[in-house]
């Protein structure tokens, strides 16, 4: 056997590669972890608490959480590397991986974990205020803004979703959408204008935020006008879509027309054998920490089982 050659490479580290890697490890493969040389540790690498994670009563801080799981992966031996995977070369029995720095890296089985990004809106100040009352994830932070007012960015199902799911907390749901009338389904739209809670700003786009330590409000500017008026908001949740990060894939690994990677459900076998994916690469539904690692710990145990199989 060429001892070169991994048994498994994990690419990414967010609640996905992490999970992945954990499992891996503890099955005695030796996981090599590509981690991202910027973003280590994922999207909850951005955020403050997280309260939905099982088992932490009182919360999480993000990056504490990822701290621990990252931890978690190196105790049972998986190899981290705190770089990007440029390249990839995944059909075949043996896989090749290029790293940031041109090395070529081999095994048998990938994992693919490299997560999606959010859209952003792109104004001054929205990095700053993430997690501090600019929100990317109604389910994830909604709780923290009962009966105060919130916004939604978006014009798509998601946004309606996340606008409907906010009525519960909020004490006003203002939809803000760029166009005059909506994308998103017939179902969703109709359930959304006649909520008695959600207020549409027709033709506006957010043009400024407003706050240093936590958002205050926002200007909101008229796309036919360009008159500006400014709103007081406690929450603005974007929601304009997202990407999944699968460019390295494209021409090789089955995609669908988002980028998403398919998967052969509930399996996370992609179109190449010895190939899985799985978290926010793959889902576009649910989008969670815990929805991630638990399709991250089902990668692991499904190419440790495709590796049993090839010996
Ligand atoms: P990610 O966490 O996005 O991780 C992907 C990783 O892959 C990153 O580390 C990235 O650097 C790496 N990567 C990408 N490309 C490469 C490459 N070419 N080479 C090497 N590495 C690469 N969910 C909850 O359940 N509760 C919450 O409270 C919550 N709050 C959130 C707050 C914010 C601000 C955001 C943005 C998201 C939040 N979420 C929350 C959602 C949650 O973070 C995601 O669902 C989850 O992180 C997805 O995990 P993942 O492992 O699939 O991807």
């Amino acid at each position: 056997m060429d001892l070169d050659v991994r048994d498994v490479i994990v690419i990414g580290s967010g609640p996905a590669g992490y999970t992945a890697a954990v499992y891996a490890a503890r099955a005695d493969l030796r996981p090599l972890v590509f981690t991202g040389s910027v973003t280590a540790g994922g999207a909850l690498m951005n955020t403050t608490e997280v309260e939905n994670f099982p088992g932490f009563p009182g919360g999480i801080m993000g990056p504490e959480l990822m701290e621990g799981m990252r931890a978690q992966a190196e105790r049972f031996g998986a190899d981290l590397v705190a770089d990007d995977v440029t390249e990839v070369a995944l059909t075949g029995e043996v896989k090749t991986v290029v790293d940031g720095s041109g090395r070529e890296h081999r095994a048998r089985s990938v994992i693919l974990a490299m997560g999606s990004g959010y859209r952003k809106l792109g104004l001054p100040g929205e990095d700053r205020l993430s997690g501090h009352g600019v929100s990317w994830c109604a389910t994830c932070d909604g709780f923290f803004f009962r009966d105060r007012n919130i916004m939604v960015v978006g014009g798509g199902d998601s946004a309606l979703e996340e606008a409907t799911f906010l009525t519960r907390f909020a004490a006003k749901v203002t939809l803000v959408h760029r166009r005059g009338e909506l994308r998103a389904s017939k179902i969703m739209q109709e359930r959304a204008l006649a909520d008695p809670k959600i207020e549409f700003a027709w033709n506006s786009v957010v043009a400024e935020l407003h706050g240093e330590d936590r958002l205050t409000g926002v200007t909101l500017a008229d796309t036919a006008t360009g008159e500006r008026r400014e709103v007081e908001v406690a929450g603005l949740f974007v929601a304009i879509g997202h990407d999944p990060r699968s460019e390295l894939l494209t021409g090789q690994v089955d995609l669908d027309d988002d980028g998403y990677v398919r998967v052969d459900h509930p399996s996370t076998r992609t179109n190449l054998t010895g190939v899985f994916a799985c978290g926010d690469l793959v889902d576009r539904h649910y989008r969670q920490a815990v929805t991630a690692a638990g399709t991250g710990c089902a990668a692991a145990l499904d190419a440790e089982r495709y590796l049993a199989a090839l010996h």
